[in-house]
């Protein structure tokens, strides 16, 4: 509300609406964004825990994975908000390192609260902090190392890493190998990795061991005809999206049958049709079918006559994938079908998987799309081994793509607190007060990984910031979080994505001064429901 001269008020905003500004409104978005980060800086690292999140339908979900326990939450307040969206940002850029940018950013705004108090001006915090966001970035780029595509020993860490602490790692070794074996099969001619060719298929029951990776595809379909066959070998495979019915016409038709000779030759016309499909099928080679649409009861039978194996209302993504591993052509009217259109497949066979059955698409040659079968006790471990596989495949795609890494363990951390210093003291002024903050912040990594996992954070920092400088300084040095001493982290293969950190460090550092610039909230009355 604004006042004229003459004492008259002038309503601007409607009523209801509330205005906060200044040092409150900061502090208040402050105060929400933190505590967000607060929530999930506890399942950061190997050892951190896990959440149990109910929701309003009672149902439960487990987790250890930032993002996730962020999604479930239901966050309101506008400045926590923009904290899940870093969260959903690094997860859609890198899949990984969820956690780490939350949590940074959370101590980016803490560090900022005592500036404020200080007095020091906003935008000397926000431009300080993004001077050293820039030079965090090169910092890290010096950092990283050569990845060989070869190396598969190598590949097979960055999944390990990533799964560490996710409930996988009593299995991570045979894990790892699906998914670098996953990933090396769908890599293009470009060097790009699409994950989405990854196909992965939950199934509750057996062991988490009992995962296994198919060199084709998983369909969640059983034959449509008991009488086809359950195995085809060396199969030709016909995908349609077309239906293998008769479709009704759109237009209301009346057809006039004045005797029963029209009416029985109306319906042989229609067998005819139906069988000419079958035909069609049987003329170009195929043996296997697998359509999107519906398939007529007369046709399954004659398809099963024909020994021909066959799955409906397969979906659009599955006949995508199933066109990519077999080399097969999706088509669009079977009329057109040719046996150039077919694909190939050592194998399709429908298999049992706990109670259900499954039709296997498998032994392709050099698949372009391939499924990894997931199995585990319970819904919920079966859930968890999901996020960490979806996790370990991004983080191995990134790294087969980029093929830069860094080291974990707080390491690159540890080196970004003590470069930046530096750095802030050749800047100067206000700012430098602000790139210091900055530089201090890094270090609630190792300082949280070293808390979630009992062990003392003063001591782990001052061993790894001594191993970090003078003489015979190792820029790898981080924490072993199982002894608490700083090793270096290149021989204990703790390796992660250089994406992954220079991501975290930016998504931090933009949502942390997009928050602190703030000094006004109007917030409009909630609308009734
Ligand atoms: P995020 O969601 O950020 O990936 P995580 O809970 O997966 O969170 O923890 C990642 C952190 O744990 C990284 O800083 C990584 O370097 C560290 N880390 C992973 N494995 C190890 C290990 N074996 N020893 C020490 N640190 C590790």
């Amino acid at each position: 509300m604004a006042q004229q001269q003459s004492g008259q008020p002038v309503i601007i905003l409607r009523e209801g609406s509330t205005r906060t500004r200044g040092r409150d409104a900061q502090g208040m978005n402050l105060m929400a964004a933190r505590a967000v980060a607060e929530a999930v800086r506890t399942t950061l690292g190997p050892k951190g825990m896990d959440k149990m999140l109910v929701d309003s339908l009672g149902d439960v979900v487990i987790t250890n994975d930032g993002v996730t326990i962020l999604k479930e939450m239901d966050i309101e307040h506008p400045a926590a908000k923009m904290i899940v969206e870093i969260a959903k940002t690094q997860d859609d850029e890198v899949g990984d390192g969820t956690t780490t940018a939350v949590v940074l950013a959370g101590e980016l705004l803490k560090r900022s609260e005592s500036l404020l108090d200080q007095d020091v001006h906003p935008t000397v915090i926000a431009s300080g902090y993004r001077q050293a966001a820039s030079k965090a970035r090169e910092i890290l780029n010096n950092l990283a190392f050569d990845v060989s595509l070869k190396d598969e020993a190598l590949l097979k860490e960055f999944a390990i890493t990533a799964m560490t602490g996710k409930g996988a790692e009593a299995v991570g070794e045979k894990l790892a190998d699906i998914i670098v074996r996953a990933i090396k099969a769908v890599v293009d001619e470009n060097g790009k990795v699409d994950v989405d060719d990854v196909k992965v298929e939950k199934k509750v029951g057996g062991t988490i061991g009992d995962s296994e990776l198919i060199e084709g595809i998983v369909i969640d379909k059983e034959r449509i005809h008991p009488n086809m066959p359950k195995t085809v070998k060396n199969a030709k495979i016909a995908l349609l999206d077309t239906p293998m019915e008769i479709e009704k016409t759109e237009i209301d038709a009346k057809i006039e049958i004045t005797s029963p000779d029209q009416l029985q030759s109306f319906l042989d016309q229609e067998e005819k049709m139906l069988k000419d499909m079958v035909e069609k099928i049987k003329k170009v080679g195929a043996n296997v079918v697998f359509c999107q649409k519906g398939v007529d009861d007369l046709v399954q039978h004659y398809l099963a006559k024909n020994g021909i194996m066959a799955a409906r209302r397969v979906k659009e993504s599955d006949l995508k994938k199933l066109a990519k591993s077999t080399g097969a052509r999706v088509s669009t009217s079977i009329d057109e079908l040719s046996k150039d259109d077919l694909g190939t497949a050592g194998l399709v066979e429908e298999r049992k998987i706990g109670d259900e059955n499954m039709i296997f698409v498998e032994k392709c040659k050099n698949p372009k799309a391939v499924s990894i079968v997931l199995r585990g006790g319970t819904e919920h471990v079966v859930d968890e081994l999901d996020r960490a596989v979806h996790d370990a495949l991004r983080v191995v795609g990134v790294v087969v793509q980029d093929k830069k890494y860094v080291v974990g363990g707080g390491a690159c951390e540890v080196e970004l607190a003590l470069r930046l210093k530096e750095f802030a003291s050749t800047v100067g002024g206000r700012e430098q007060l602000a790139i210091e903050a900055f530089a201090e912040a890094m270090e609630v990594i190792p300082r949280t990984l070293a808390e979630n996992a009992g062990l003392d954070p003063i001591d782990t920092l001052v061993s790894l910031r001594s191993k970090h400088e003078g003489k015979g300084a190792l820029k790898t040095a981080g924490i072993n979080v199982f002894t608490g001493e700083a090793v270096d982290m290149k021989k204990e293969k703790v390796v992660e994505p250089l994406r992954v950190k220079t991501q975290a460090v930016s998504g931090a550092s933009e949502a942390a001064v997009m928050i602190l610039r703030i000094d006004d909230v109007i917030a409009a009355s909630k609308l009734s429901s």
